[in-house]
């Protein structure tokens, strides 16, 4: 594979083989100290006499929405599940494999407790008997943290033992994809399915599943015991809530930035320390590489769900990466069709041939605009999921926004 750095593997291969490789594991806020200031009271409160009707209501109130990119109301989900016959699973995706993007991770690192509890609540809600977390094994301190929670969690009795089964993702990107991640948890290569039937409907082993992004159930925790208002109640350009960034390329500080969901790249900007000496901005990407590149003229647009659609765009998973006057718009979107073209799964041509046929054109000196236009249009139609669905987007928005580059 001519992106890999041979020598780096090699390196890698002799620390693993002399046993030199462990998860650094950060500071994070255990079984004990969760507990300690009133963590696992709201799922036992909730077990004991709760309702899951109000809970839901309370989440649509809040208006949370899911933040692993699609931002349908979380609320609304459970009722989907809990109207199918049981026995019914739950599958965590925490994948988290869209370029740029790095906040559960984040949390993960930091607070784990207050996901591991929004699951255990969702579980109950839809009465899973069985909760699958799908995690990126890139990240080995998250995985170490994890397993050592989930055996406080058995340990104290709020979970049987085998009840969370912790899966490692290998490292493909279309293992993020709902359907795919659910082939992979069966132990299948991770291939996107056709849609209907929902995975809300036929899910794990063909059982209704309730899949929910890591940062969702961190919130499901803090909107019941802190009330809907911590969202509902943060306003900012006719938006509400708030959004965590996952802010990357050319700024001061770069990292997770939790700002009002209103926010837009200028706010995102000055929250992460503006720009580095010596660059001024010239173009960002809202939401991951499928979001494209929107020039820094369009800089007062509220980077929410919603808001970037007439656009041609969309937030999806928030992670936003700066480019600055540096910086080619053309170079980033063909590094981003080279990476679809390398995470596709090829079960579909209009991917799996798109994507090679798009880097072909845009490596040109002078890109074929007609060409790559009839070509978005068939990838934009015909492919089965939102990774050939969304590719065409950094072609189409460099076109419009930066034709002096190609
Ligand atoms: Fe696979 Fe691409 Fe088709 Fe999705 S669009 S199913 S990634 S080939």
């Amino acid at each position: 594979h001519n992106h890999i750095d041979h020598a780096t593997v090699e390196k890698v291969e002799a620390a693993i083989a002399a046993k030199d490789i462990h998860a650094h594991l950060p500071d994070y806020q255990d079984f004990a100290t969760y507990s300690a200031e009133g963590g696992y009271e709201k799922l036992a409160e909730l077990r004991k006499s709760g309702d899951a009707e109000a809970v839901q209501d309370s989440l649509l109130a809040s208006g949370l929405r899911g933040l692993g990119g699609a931002g349908f109301p979380s609320g609304r989900k459970w009722s989907f599940v809990r109207a199918e016959n049981g026995p019914r699973y739950l599958a965590v995706n925490g994948d988290e494999g869209e370029p740029g993007t790095f906040k559960d991770r984040y949390y993960l690192e930091r607070t784990p407790h207050l996901f591991l509890e929004g699951m255990l609540i969702a579980a109950w809600a839809v009465e899973a008997e069985t909760c699958f977390i799908y995690m990126r094994d890139e990240y080995p301190a998250v995985l170490e943290i994890l397993r050592r929670e989930i055996t406080a969690l058995e340990h104290a009795g709020i979970v049987a033992s085998g009840y969370i089964d912790l899966r490692r993702g290998a490292g493909a990107y279309i293992c993020g994809e709902e359907s795919a991640m659910i082939e992979s948890i069966e132990g299948k290569r991770g291939m996107p399915r056709h849609r209907p039937p929902f995975v809300a409907q036929v899910g794990v082993f063909n059982r209704p599943t309730l899949v929910h992004n890591v940062e969702t159930l961190l919130w499901v925790t803090r909107v019941l015991r802190e009330g809907a208002e911590v969202l509902s109640g943060v306003e900012k350009n006719g938006r509400k809530g708030l959004r965590s960034y996952s802010v990357s390329g050319r700024v001061k500080n770069p990292g997770v930035h939790l700002l009002a969901a209103g926010s837009t790249i200028t706010d995102v900007i000055e929250a992460s320390g503006g720009m580095l000496g010596g660059h001024t901005f010239k173009a960002y990407q809202p939401g991951g590489p499928s979001s494209g590149l929107l020039p820094a003229s369009m800089n007062d647009i509220p980077l929410d769900f919603d808001t970037l659609q007439p656009h041609g765009t969309f937030i999806g998973s928030a992670a936003v990466v700066v480019l600055s006057d540096q910086d080619s718009a053309r170079d980033a979107a063909l590094n981003m069709l080279r990476f679809f073209e390398d995470e596709s799964c090829g079960q579909c041509t209009p991917c799996r041939v798109g994507c090679e046929k798009a880097v072909k054109l845009m490596q040109a000196e002078h890109w074929n605009q007609d060409l790559l236009e009839e070509l978005c249009v068939a990838m934009g139609d015909a492919s089965i999921c939102g990774l050939g669905q969304a590719a065409p987007n950094p072609i189409r928005l460099t076109i419009k926004h930066f034709p002096e580059e190609i």
